[in-house]
């Protein structure tokens, strides 16, 4: 945050002052928010307010599985990263998911950043998505999912579904790693088999060099800490503070049972009726 805030200041761009004075203010003034998705402060106080509703609202009983989407037309070249359209990208997964997931299913997550490497050559941007749901999907569902968003090894997706099963004692750091505070390189290698590797292709996390964090809070700036969102059934209550999250379940005209708490359960009830109607 500090070394990003001098960064800009040393750009002395007029276009960008604007984002320097609020991140300084969000950082000194108490009750000040910024509510920019570039402000690291704002995306940490929104992750946690995400994962307080996330476990709040899914609570010990549901059954959690958490997804990992990677898709083709979120490889950005590394210095257009500024040019990439997060609402459209949204928008778009959230239409192309929804014509492949069972109706009432209900996804919370975030659209992630992460700067690859491979072998130390060109740098690329994969903005990707990350979310969890308490609804189990059928194999003919995954199967249509894994058609929809294809391996393409041109640019660097090898795995681009990942569906995994999440202990209940694991859906706090899990709903942390759904709507990300932080974002990450990712460098590929060949583990070298000659050296113990296994001569498969692997990969590391590590934090953003310094001016690929600069270039991509810049991308940033201009979005609502919230626009990272992506949300499907569930919908964010308005609140005073632009980086509070609160999660309420859409289409339910009782105002009663639309609240946070529970706001699975009609997912279940949806699952229960289908099965009923296939006997
Ligand atoms: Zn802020």
């Amino acid at each position: 945050m500090e070394l990003s805030i001098k960064r800009l200041r040393w750009a002395n761009n007029p276009e960008y002052q604007h984002i320097h004075d609020a991140l300084i203010r969000c950082r000194d003034e108490e009750g000040y928010n910024c509510g920019s998705l570039g402000c690291r402060l704002c995306r940490e106080r929104a992750q946690a307010s995400f994962s307080n509703s996330v476990s709040r609202g899914w609570h010990k009983k549901h059954q959690l599985y958490s997804y990992t989407i990677i898709p083709v037309d979120g490889w950005v070249a590394y210095d257009q990263i500024d040019a990439f359209d997060l609402l459209a990208f949204g928008r778009r997964h959230r239409e192309k998911l929804k014509r492949v997931l069972p109706n009432g299913m209900r996804i919370a997550g975030g659209v992630d950043f992460s700067l690859n490497i491979f072998e130390n050559g060109e740098r690329s941007w994969q903005v990707h998505l990350h979310f969890l749901t308490d609804h189990q999907i059928e194999k003919k569902t995954e199967k249509a999912l894994k058609l929809r968003y294809p391996k393409d090894d041109t640019k660097e997706i090898f795995r681009p579904l990942r569906i995994e099963t999440i202990a209940s004692s694991d859906v706090r750091s899990n709903s942390k790693y759904s709507l990300k505070s932080y974002f990450l390189k990712r460098s590929g290698f060949i583990a070298d088999p000659e050296k113990g590797g296994s001569g498969d292709r692997t990969g590391k996390g590590q934090g953003l060099p310094a001016d690929a964090d600069e270039l991509l809070q810049l991308a940033l700036s201009k979005y609502r800490v919230t626009d990272a969102l992506f949300l499907i059934g569930l919908k964010r209550k308005r609140t005073s503070d632009p980086a509070e999250i609160k999660l309420h379940r859409t289409g339910n005209a009782n105002p009663s049972t639309s609240k946070l708490r529970g706001y699975g359960a009609r997912t279940k009830v949806c699952s229960r009726r289908k099965r009923k109607s296939r006997r």
